[in-house]
């Protein structure tokens, strides 16, 4: 029988590890298919405190694993294909095997919604990014025309950001109205810097013979028209899908899967208690992850230590 399982290893659940661990409730973490996170995909990180020459996302989250082991945090790999939520002990089934704890914490993370194009994942980390506030700031980008896709507040907010770096943003979207926010779509339209594209869809990714994006084809959906667009990198910026179909019908969620949380990280079913990206749709931040994680960790002894655990 677990204290506390903690399922996810990214920001969040790595973070919930290190305090779990620290209270002694020798908490098991398990990672999802994707040990430390969506941070593990980006290059260098610049805006975690603490690091005034940046860090490697996957260094980081390499040193958020050693301080939690270091506290007594253990490690799983694998991920959790169903969830019992409903009675006590809660139950876990982690790759075919059952494991039973009084307390969970679901940092699931969120996983980028993608184009699908095959030219999109060849190109990932080579002038693919889904992170202008990661990415944006790399010598490749600077002063270099840019591309961003979406038409919601994220990539508002993207092509806003990166309009510090590059030479021009294009801002491609399948539709001729954003759906942003009117603030964010009024600050968008007015940036002398960002160019928008109308009713395109994005269908290849160039260069892949290269190894380096060098353009993008579209398509016009009104008129059928192709044509290229140069550009040195392309932030992709469509959406987040949460990490949290294996708990559906029994936390409370909206309508795009995030969980519903109360006094931040408490979900509707008492003793499981959720941060990070899986609940968080406005900040979407590392180190905002990390501060959920810790609060889910000491809201989850509470839990504990009220039960006589
Ligand atoms: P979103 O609002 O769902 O917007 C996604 C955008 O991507 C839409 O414009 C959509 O087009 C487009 N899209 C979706 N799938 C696509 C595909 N396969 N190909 C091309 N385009 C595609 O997502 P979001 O911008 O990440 O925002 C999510 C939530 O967070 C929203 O509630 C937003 O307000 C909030 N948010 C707020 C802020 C802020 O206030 N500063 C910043 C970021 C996010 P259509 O419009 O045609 O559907």
């Amino acid at each position: 029988m677990e204290k506390v399982v903690i399922i996810g290893a990214g920001c969040a659940g790595l973070t919930a590890a290190v305090y779990t661990a620290r209270a002694g409730l020798q908490p098991l973490v398990v990672t999802g298919p994707q040990p430390g996170g969506l941070l593990t995909t980006t290059t260098t990180v610049e805006n975690y405190p603490g690091f005034p020459d940046g860090i490697g996302g996957y260094e980081l989250m390499e040193r958020m694993q050693k301080q939690a082991e270091r506290f007594g945090a253990r490690i799983r790999l694998g991920t959790v294909e169903s969830a019992d939520l409903s009675a006590r002990p809660f139950a876990l089934v982690v790759d075919g095997e059952r494991i039973e704890t009084e307390a969970v914490i679901v940092a699931s993370g969120a996983s980028h919604r993608r184009l699908g194009l095959e030219s999109e994942a060849k190109l990932e980390n080579k002038g693919v990014s889904y992170c202008a506030t990661c990415d944006g700031a790399l010598p490749v980008f600077r002063n270099k025309p840019l591309v961003v896709v979406g038409g919601g507040d994220s990539a508002c907010e993207e092509a806003l950001y990166l309009t510090r770096f590059a030479s021009a943003v294009h801002l491609v979207h399948r539709r001729d109205q954003l759906r942003a926010s009117k603030i964010m779509a009024e600050r968008v339209l007015s940036n002398p810097k960002i160019v928008p594209v109308w009713n395109c869809v994005v269908t290849e990714i160039l260069d892949v013979a290269q190894g380096r994006v060098t353009g993008v084809r579209l398509r016009n959906v009104k008129t059928g028209a192709e044509s290229v667009l140069e550009c040195a990198g392309v932030f992709i910026a469509i959406g987040h899908v949460p990490n949290t179909g294996v708990f559906r019908s029994q936390l409370e969620m909206d309508d795009a899967g995030y969980i519903i949380t109360r006094n931040g990280v408490r979900t509707n079913v008492p003793g499981v208690f959720a941060a990070g990206d899986c609940v968080d749709k406005v900040y979407r931040q590392a180190v905002t992850a990390a501060g959920m994680g810790c609060a889910a960790a000491i809201e989850a002894e509470r839990y504990l230590t009220g039960m006589g655990k």
